[in-house]
């Protein structure tokens, strides 16, 4: 359905899309990831015509989507797009907001548009608000408003820049759950988006993206599961886990607590497991505390529903540096105390990498 060959775009020197190619069948759901600054919001303005490309070329049904005879309202009704920021406009109706586009672009009779619109406002629970202002709504509501309006003008694809992130928290899931429904009836579209469950849960594929160019693509247990690139693997975990670097004996160990218990809440774990990776924690860097002003580490901590664990790994480059075995006080206590507290507990080293790895179980 869509074909993208080599497609680069500029800002003035800058080279934002590198090369990208891809191909997208009818009935895809397709999820972008990628950190920010990636291109990911330029990638889906140019198959919209929203951004010219410097170069490539985009197929879409057979129809050149850069020629120079190409019908650019056309392009954007069978590919429409829905924006982080809803762009509805403000001092329409939810339901004028519906039917101003099949009115002007697609011909439809004021009746027609009409039922049209209440119609696609029921089908995405909002059939009550037709007449109210989208001032009214909450977030939520509004992008609700945006993908009724954008299937008022009957797309064959649907593009979503980042739908929920201007969102109250509470109001993510009513978003995902009408943009799930959307995929089950079979609609072809193409997402970017930080909800990574839900990218796993509605995608077919997943494209990650990094500088400028599709770095690794394929179905979502592989990209989330078993990425193969390095840059891949580095966002995934970053992503899933707690991370944190120490770079002097003065950290602020109350911000770093909240923000473990943040992850332990965020991963619902039982309060004792919640105590007992704290004082692990503080127990753990209390062996690095003499060394990080000349030798920094890196705390990861991953999570394993499955495997119900909790997996910590310290991770500093330098010379060999084996925090369980300190040469002036064999029997450390802190040690001992890790070891009672810790499911495995094992020091290995590569090149200049020195990692300790510890585990916890959760049940
Ligand atoms: P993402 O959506 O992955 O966060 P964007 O596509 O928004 O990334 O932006 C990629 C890069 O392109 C960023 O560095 C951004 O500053 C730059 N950029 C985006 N739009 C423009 C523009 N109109 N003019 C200049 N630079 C831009
Ligand atoms: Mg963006």
């Amino acid at each position: 359905m869509i074909r993208v060959e080599r497609l680069a775009k500029q800002f003035g020197t800058v080279a934002v899309l590198k090369d990208i190619s891809c191909d997208i069948q009818k009935g895809e759901v397709i999820s972008i990831i990628g950190p920010s600054g990636t291109g990911k919001s330029t990638f889906l303005r140019c198959l919209n015509l929203l951004e010219q490309p410097t170069s490539g070329a985009i197929w879409f049904d057979g129809t050149n989507v850069l020629g120079a005879d190409v019908d650019v309202p056309k392009i954007r009704q069978r590919m429409n797009m829905v924006f982080q920021g809803f762009n509805l406009f403000s001092h329409l109706t939810c339901l004028e907001n519906l039917t101003l586009g099949p009115m002007r672009l697609l011909g439809k009779s004021p009746q027609e548009a009409e039922a049209k619109a209440r119609d696609l406002l029921r089908v995405v629970g909002l059939g009550e608000k037709a007449d109210h202002l989208p001032d009214e709504l909450s977030g939520g509501q509004k992008q609700r408003v945006a993908i009724a309006r954008c299937l008022a003008m009957e797309p064959e694809v649907i593009l979503f820049d980042e739908p929920t992130s201007a969102l109250d928290p509470t109001t993510v899931s009513e978003v995902l759950a009408v943009i799930r429904s959307l995929a089950r009836d079979g609609m072809t579209m193409i997402i970017v988006t930080h909800e990574m469950e839900f990218a796993r849960n509605v995608s077919s594929r997943v494209m990650y993206m990094d500088e400028g160019v599709i770095y690794e693509q394929g179905p979502p247990a592989q990209i989330f599961d078993h990425p193969t690139r390095e840059k891949t693997r580095a966002f995934i975990h970053r992503i899933r886990s707690y991370t944190q670097r120490f770079t002097s004996p003065d950290y602020d160990l109350y911000a770093m607590n909240a923000e473990i218990i943040a992850f332990c809440d965020k991963h619902i774990l039982p309060r004792t497991t919640r105590e007992r990776l704290l004082l692990v924690v503080e127990e753990a860097l209390q062996l690095y505390v003499p060394h990080l002003s000349s030798a920094p580490v890196d705390l990861s901590i991953g999570y394993s529903e499955t495997e119900e664990t909790l997996e910590l790994v310290w991770e500093g480059h330098g010379g060999p540096f084996n925090p369980l075995e300190n040469e002036d006080a064999p029997d450390d206590l802190g040690v001992v105390l890790l070891r009672g507290m810790t499911d495995a507990l094992e020091y290995e080293r590569k090149d200049t990498l020195n990692r300790l790895t510890m585990r916890l179980r959760t049940s």
